[in-house]
C-alpha cells in the first residue's frame, strides 16, 4: 500500500467540515494543466493582480527599514491604524465610530470572519447564512459548533434573501445573519432600503447583523455602495467587515477592520489577543497610506474604473462568442449560468464538469458555482484578475470550447 496512514493520522474531523473541497480541486486540475505544459488563464481565485499604489509600497518599505517596526504590535493598540479608518469611515460613509472601541484591527477580513462566530456564540447557537456563500462564513460556524440556517439567494429576488419568508421562530434562534453586498460570489449589490429592512428584523429578534462589506470600493456605473451602519441605530445591532485587499490591491497585507457595535468589536478582540499580537506594524502603515491617499482624491484613483473597463471588454467578447452573461454592477467578478454546450448536447453538464472541462481542454480556470453552496450549482464564477488582452484571449478560447473545437485536444 502506498498510502501508510501517515497522512491521516493527525487531522481532526472538524476539518472535512470547512466547506467546500471544490477549490482544492480546481487547484489540482490547475497543477495538472501546467504540467501538461499549457499557457494557463488564471480567473479563479479573486486575488488583486495589480501592486497597491507606490505611495502604499513606499510607506510599506520605509517602515520595515525602521529599527522600532519589530516588536509585536498588540492588537489593543495600534491606534493610528483604527484613526485612519474611523476617519475613512466617516469620509466616505458618513459613519462615525469610536476607533477604541468600535473597531478592530484584523489580519485581513477573513480572520475576523473566521473568528468572530468563536467569539459571540456558543456551541449549538444557530446563525443566519447567505447560500450561495463565501466559504469561511460556513467554515467559521463548523469550528465554533454553530449550526447554519441557509438562506437561499436567488435571481428572482434580485439575490437578495427573502426576509420576511424566514419563519419567526428561525429568526428568533439566530444569534446572528450574515449578508454581504456587493456580493462574492454574485456580484449583486443592495440598497439602503433592503438594509432598512433588514435591520427592522434584527431588531425585532434581536439578531445580530454581520455584514462583509469587502468590495465597497468596487462598484461601476457610478454605483456607490452604502454600509449598513449609515442606517440610525445601526451600531445597536450591527457590525461590519472592511478590507483593504481588494479596495487597494493589497490582499497579500492581509489588513482589514471590523466596525460598529462595541459589545461584538470587544468580544472579538478578546478572542484575537489570545491568539495573535496584531498586524505588522509596516502593514498598518501601508494601510493609513492607503485610506489617507483615497480620502485626498475621493476614490478617483479607484480601482474601479480598471474592472469596469475589464468588465465591458469580457463581457462583449463572450457575448460574441455566443454566451450570453450579465454585466455586474460591483465586485471582480462574474456569475453565469452554464453556456450552451454546442457539441455533447446530451451531456448532463454541471458546474464542476464544465469547469474542469474548460481547463482542460482550453487552458481558462474558472470556478463552478457549486464551490459557494448547493444553490450555486448551474453558475460558474470568474474573476477579471487578468489585464484585457488577456481576458479576450480567454474569451475566444471559450468560444472554441463552447461550440466544441477544443475536443480533440489534450487530456
Ligand atoms: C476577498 C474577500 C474578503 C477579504 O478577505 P481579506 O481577508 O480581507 O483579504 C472578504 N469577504 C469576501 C466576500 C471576499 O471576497
Amino acid at each position: 500500500m502506498s498510502n501508510d496512514g501517515r497522512d491521516r493520522h493527525w487531522r481532526s474531523s472538524r476539518l472535512s467540515q470547512l466547506g467546500s473541497s471544490i477549490f482544492a480541486e480546481v487547484a489540482s486540475w490547475k497543477r495538472e494543466a501546467m504540467a501538461g505544459g499549457r499557457d494557463m488563464i488564471d480567473l479563479g481565485i479573486g486575488s488583486p493582480d495589480r501592486p497597491p499604489l507606490a505611495s502604499v509600497r513606499n510607506a510599506l518599505s520605509e517602515a520595515a527599514l525602521r529599527e522600532d517596526s519589530y516588536a509585536y504590535p498588540a492588537v489593543g493598540s495600534g491606534m493610528p491604524f483604527k484613526e485612519a479608518a474611523a476617519a475613512w469611515m466617516l469620509h466616505r460613509f458618513g459613519v462615525q465610530a469610536d476607533p477604541a472601541s468600535e473597531l478592530v484591527t484584523l489580519m485581513g477580513s477573513q480572520d475576523g470572519l473566521a473568528h468572530l462566530a468563536m467569539a459571540i456564540c456558543d456551541p449549538g447557537d444557530k446563525a443566519l447564512l447567505p447560500d450561495p456563500g463565501y466559504p469561511i462564513y460556513g467554515a467559521s460556524l463548523a469550528l465554533a459548533g454553530v449550526q447554519a440556517e441557509l438562506m437561499p439567494l436567488r435571481e428572482e429576488n434580485d439575490y437578495l434573501p427573502d426576509l420576511d419568508g424566514i419563519p419567526s421562530p428561525v429568526w428568533d434562534a439566530a444569534k446572528f445573519i450574515l449578508v454581504n453586498y456587493p456580493n462574492n460570489p454574485l456580484s449583486a449589490i443592495a440598497d439602503l432600503s433592503f438594509y432598512e429592512r433588514l435591520l427592522h428584523k434584527a431588531k425585532k429578534h434581536d439578531v445580530l447583523v454581520v455584514h462583509d462589506l469587502a468590495y465597497s470600493e468596487l462598484a461601476f456605473d457610478g454605483c456607490r455602495p452604502p454600509s449598513m451602519l449609515q442606517l440610525p441605530g445601526a451600531f445597536h445591532h450591527i457590525v461590519e467587515f472592511h478590507s483593504l485587499s481588494k479596495s487597494f490591491n493589497m490582499a497579500g497585507c492581509r489588513i482589514g477592520f471590523l466596525v460598529g457595535n462595541r459589545d461584538a468589536v470587544s468580544a472579538l478582540r478578546e478572542l484575537k489577543d489570545n491568539i495573535d499580537y496584531g498586524v505588522f506594524t509596516p502593514v498598518q502603515e501601508a494601510g493609513i497610506a492607503a485610506l489617507r491617499e483615497a480620502m485626498a482624491d475621493d476614490g478617483r484613483a479607484s480601482v474601479s474604473a480598471v474592472y469596469e473597463r475589464r468588465r465591458d471588454s469580457f463581457v462583449e467578447a463572450l457575448r460574441a462568442e455566443g454566451w450570453t452573461v450579465d454585466k455586474p454592477k460591483a465586485t471582480m467578478f462574474i456569475w453565469a449560468k452554464l453556456p450552451k454546450m454546442g457539441w455533447d448536447k446530451g451531456s448532463d453538464w454541471s458546474s464542476r464538469t464544465i469547469s474542469q472541462e474548460m481547463l482542460h481542454s482550453c487552458g481558462v480556470a474558472i470556478i463552478p458555482g457549486e464551490a459557494f453552496g448547493s444553490e450555486g450549482e448551474g453558475y460558474v464564477r470568474i474573476a477579471l484578475v487578468e489585464e484585457e488582452a488577456r481576458l479576450l484571449e480567454a474569451a475566444r478560447r471559450i468560444g472554441c470550447f463552447i461550440r466544441g473545437e477544443y475536443r480533440d485536444i489534450g487530456g
